[in-house]
């Protein structure tokens, strides 16, 4: 649990869910790199599979390295504890399992296309109904949605790839009017720039893969837990006042009073699917998170500079950077995110798909793949990529049109992205006369 939420953002990032002495003495979070951890007796077996005692026995549940991990994102989000796991898309499954088990979850629908893929072929396969939201800032739908099995709201902070900004505060206000739990995915966002327990929000979830760790060298995820306010006994979630035999026949909230929500994640969902997230894996999250700060300040402000230079561009069609004069998500992001939006953002290819192409392969110093939050500048064509999975109707719900182009700026001298992008549109006009 975290206990460290009084120091400042940039003193947790280096120091929280760690102790030196507590580990010979070693500076850096040491790698345990073990399968599992010797129990000693067959007495302190029992006491620890009963949870009568905190202790380790096997790294798919528990391993030193991840709960500094976990215990260091929890400490920056004003969380009161976190589960680490193998990838952001098995932190948002098991989160959304975890609160929508036998019920219905509304989720918004402009969002990454991995998660609204699952939206649609997986979750409601495994017993949990998704009733969609086209706008996810339009709370008389929001109501219209509530029904007696509504188990949770999901949204994304700040939406992949067009950068909608949610009126979390308010989101919050209507789903805890109603028993309702709010997950928030604060993937883009990071801690650094937006804390949404701090607007309400119950459980946050991360791809860790993008700017947390921000090197692009991992894949994993985070589930953090807001400190002890929303009550899951409350009637909508049966599962969480179901008796445990593990747990003495209590239930998971009489066992884990401080955070139910991560416990049923971790003894239910992470105990048994297994998307562990490896010890050296999280230890190079770690290290990513050391310099979350100066590479989010970074990006923001090297994003807002490209968005200016493309929202001026004869071949730009739109840019969705929510701190542009024209993005209806202006006040929200000023609202939430004074610090800066982040290194993400799209934008509208004014041409055809042949100039598009063309463009995409003309770029240097972009590099053209699929991930966020990274170092290096990176450009992506959403709806063919990381989209791809969805039909054109869907396409359409996410709002992805086919002529986005999504970038995610690093941490490049600007002036050398911009004439890259310049020499791109040079070259992809230049072929069609
Ligand atoms: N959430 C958001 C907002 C994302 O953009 C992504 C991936 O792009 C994910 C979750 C899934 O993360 P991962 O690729 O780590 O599984």
């Amino acid at each position: 649990m975290s206990t460290e939420g009084k120091k400042g953002f940039d003193t947790l990032r280096i120091h929280a869910g760690y102790e030196p002495k507590e580990h010979l003495g070693s500076v850096q979070v040491p790698i345990y790199q073990t399968t599992a951890f010797d129990i000693g007796s067959p007495e302190r077996a029992e006491r620890l599979v009963h949870f009568e005692e905190v202790g380790l026995l096997y790294s798919r549940i528990g391993n030193p390295t991840v709960a500094a991990l976990e215990q260091r994102v929890a400490a920056l989000d004003g969380g009161v504890a976190a589960v680490a796991v193998a990838s952001g898309m098995a932190a948002l499954s098991y989160a959304l399992l975890a609160a929508g088990e036998g019920g219905r979850v509304i989720a918004a629908a402009r969002i990454y296309g991995g998660t609204y893929d699952g939206y649609r072929k997986v979750y409601p396969a495994l017993g949990v109904e998704i009733d969609l939201i086209d706008d996810v800032n339009d709370l008389e739908a929001l109501e219209g949605l509530i029904r007696p099995d509504t188990r949770a709201i999901v949204i994304e902070s700040i939406s992949n790839p067009i950068n909608i900004v949610a009126d979390i505060q308010a989101i919050a206000d209507v789903a805890h009017s109603h028993g309702i739990p709010l997950i928030v995915d604060n993937t883009l966002a990071t801690p650094y720039l937006l804390r949404p327990i701090e607007y309400g929000a119950d459980i946050v979830v991360y791809s860790a893969t993008k700017a947390l760790s921000g090197h692009g060298s991992i894949i994993g995820g985070l589930i953090v837990e807001a400190p002890k306010r929303f009550n899951w006994l409350g009637g909508r979630h049966p599962q969480f006042a179901k008796p445990v035999y593990t747990f003495g026949n209590r239930n998971v909230v009489e066992t884990f009073p401080d955070f139910p929500f991560s416990a049923r994640v971790r003894t239910h969902y992470l105990a048994i699917l297994g998307a562990s997230l490896s010890p050296f894996d999280a230890y190079l999250i770690l290290q990513g998170i050391e310099t979350l700060s100066e590479r989010l300040h970074r990006q923001s402000a090297s994003a807002l500079a490209i968005a200016e230079y493309l929202a001026k561009h004869p071949r730009v069609e739109w840019v969705s950077h929510p701190l542009l004069p024209e993005s209806p998500y202006r006040q929200l992001a000023k609202q939430y995110l004074p610090k800066g939006v982040g290194g993400i953002f799209s934008f509208g290819y004014k041409g055809d798909g042949k100039e598009n192409y063309r463009f995409l392969n003309a770029l240097k110093l972009f590099s053209y793949h699929a991930n966020l939050g990274d170092a290096r500048s990176l450009i992506i064509n959403s709806p063919h990529t990381t989209h791809h999975e969805l039909t054109p109707e869907e396409l359409k719900a996410t709002g992805v049109v086919p002529e986005t182009l999504r970038l995610s700026i690093g941490l490049e001298d600007v002036a050398d992205l911009i004439a890259d992008l310049e020499q791109a549109f040079a070259k992809a006009v230049d072929t069609v006369n």
